[in-house]
């Protein structure tokens, strides 16, 4: 350790004795003789990975946290934190509106970085994508290959960028997508389409699974997670059997870990907040301490959000599966009003994508939730699609969408706090528990974010724990959170005063850099060769599609 720098732990570490602090204050001293080109005073600043919590100022220079002392300090500009906390920035791995308002919910929300992990960017679309966004984005950005929208444009020949776009084949009336087998020679185009994503920098492959699960197979989905493992790199599931009972939701996970565990590959369980999560998070606890990088995440809600056409909302599932009423789980997002069987099928003919809340899970489900270590909190976003909407759009005039997607960081530190779990525990939930995994995966841009240390980079949450709330309901969707006055985006005062700051737009992108083809298209020879069995096609769920065998060799006679 130079005498210039001092490290964040070794700070914790000193900070516990006041003699120890007047020697930090002269370390810090020593290097900020220039002032800071920000500073945030006496905040409670608060670290989960070094479980740092103390009163201290912060300095920023050149988009960093260069300073965390109890030092008197000055800047260029001031913010008074007094009665705050410090904090880093919320970071939210399934996040479905990359556009100018749904960033303008999530700042407001404390959240710097939003990810689309779970339906992701179309692999071929993944470049221009992150181009579009290069200097004119709030937050910070970045997104998965995308599984559906890979099966969208091989199987129906339809190009769907991102999920805003999804209806482009949700609402196309084509079904490939979701239920078509392919052989093998198609199911490498699929893979080429996500291979050419992950060549981009993008972050691994999404794959909304549970839309597709008579469609894509056991051997797909294994195939994706080999895909995203020969890169290092995550697969985030909608598990196949989600929404389910216990046992299927559990089956639906056991799916992408059994499959992670085989291939060495990292992966996410995205919002398992179902029925079954206590196993999912024992399952996920057990294999971490295996020295796997598996993680989930879940949003504190409830209710869930789909479209009304997904296959899982079918009465055949829904209610004969699962053992739901439409009359009391299904509800339009827009007119409040409750579905039945007859009026879904009603609404199915006009509008088949529509969006409605879904009641699951009992409200005191959340509260174990929030408490569960190593779980991440991701919102699960939804976008609001309509005309005429821009950036100066009232949020009282947004029409209804799902709360999670305005509320979920906030939601999370009130829920917290009325349930008496440790303040630390929240905030790793929203910032570090997302930043680590993903570091593990030798993302830089998530090694230097969710921590709030001297050095990493300035991405900060400032809120007052005793009054942060989330103001958005299932009545009024779009309302944004409360008690976060500042929120800062690579060392840049994005939120100021509870108020978004137009036209500021620093958010980075968070991508591994662009790299050749790690793609091993799957071939007969390469199976024969070793040793393996070789599949007939990539199989399929769908009922009466089972593999055909010739039975013309007697064998065994
Ligand atoms: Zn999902």
């Amino acid at each position: 350790m130079s005498e210039k720098k001092m490290t964040r732990r070794e700070f914790n570490a000193a900070s516990t004795a006041t003699i120890a602090l007047a020697t930090t204050a002269t370390v810090a001293n020593a290097q900020s003789s220039d002032a800071f080109d920000l500073v945030i005073l006496s905040g409670r600043v608060m670290d989960p990975e070094t479980s740092f919590d103390g009163v201290a100022n912060v300095g920023v220079r050149n988009g960093r946290i260069a300073a965390i002392t109890t030092d008197a300090i000055t800047g260029k500009e001031i913010i008074d934190a007094t009665g705050h906390v410090v904090t880093a920035g919320f970071i939210d791995t399934h996040y479905h509106w990359p556009r100018p308002m749904g960033n303008k919910l999530a700042l407001r929300d404390g959240r710097t970085t939003v990810l689309d992990l779970e339906m992701g960017t179309l692999g071929t679309s993944m470049s221009q994508w992150y181009a579009e966004r290069e200097g004119n984005n709030q937050t910070n950005y970045g997104a998965a290959s995308a599984h559906e929208f890979a099966r969208a444009l091989v199987l129906d020949g339809i190009t769907t960028n991102d999920t805003p776009e999804a209806m482009n084949h949700r609402g196309s009336g084509k079904t490939g997508w979701s239920s078509t087998r392919p052989d093998i020679e198609t199911g490498n185009e699929i893979l080429r389409v996500l291979d050419t994503g992950l060549t981009a920098g993008g972050l691994g492959i999404g794959s909304t699974l549970g839309y597709m699960r008579d469609g894509v197979s056991a051997r797909e989905a294994f195939e994706l997670q080999k895909l995203a493992g020969l890169y290092g790199r995550q697969c985030g599931f909608h598990f196949r059997y989600t929404p389910g009972t216990d046992t299927m939701e559990s089956n639906g996970i056991q799916e992408l870990l059994a499959n992670a565990a085989a291939l060495g590959a990292p992966a996410i369980a995205c919002h398992f907040n179902n029925p079954g999560y206590n196993l999912v998070h024992e399952l996920l606890t057990r294999m971490r301490a295996r020295g796997m990088n598996v993680w989930g995440e879940l949003y504190p809600y409830a209710a869930g959000s789909t479209a009304l056409n997904a296959v899982f909302l079918e009465p055949e599932v829904w209610v004969k599966q699962l053992g739901y009423k439409y009359e009391d789980t299904i509800q339009d997002a827009l007119t409040g009003e409750w579905y039945t069987e007859q009026s879904r099928a009603e609404m199915l003919k006009k509008e088949p994508a529509r969006i409605v809340q879904v009641y699951k899970m009992p409200e005191s489900a959340i509260v174990d939730w929030l408490k569960m270590p190593g779980v991440a909190i991701a919102s699960d976003t939804m976008p609001i699609v309509v005309d005429g909407l821009t950036w100066d759009t009232p949020y009282e005039d947004l029409p209804n969408t799902h709360p999670r997607g305005a509320g979920s960081c906030a939601r999370a530190l009130r829920m917290g706090r009325e349930h008496g779990i440790p303040l630390m525990q929240s905030i790793s939930q929203l910032n570090y528990n997302s930043a680590r995994p993903l570091s593990e995966m030798g993302l830089k841009a998530m090694q230097e974010r969710g921590r709030m240390q001297e050095g990493m980079v300035a991405d900060i949450t400032i809120f007052d724990p005793a009054t942060v709330t989330d103001k958005a309901t299932y009545v009024q969707g779009a309302l944004p959170s409360e008690g976060i006055p500042y929120v800062i985006v690579n060392g840049t005062v994005v939120v100021k005063d509870s108020e978004v700051l137009k036209g500021v737009n620093p958010g980075q992108p968070i991508r591994f850099e662009p790299t050749e083809s790690r793609m091993e298209p799957l071939a007969i020879e390469t199976w024969t060769n070793t040793f393996y069995a070789v599949p007939h096609d990539f199989g399929g769920g769908v009922p009466g599609s089972q593999p055909h065998y010739e039975h013309t060799v007697p064998c065994c006679e």
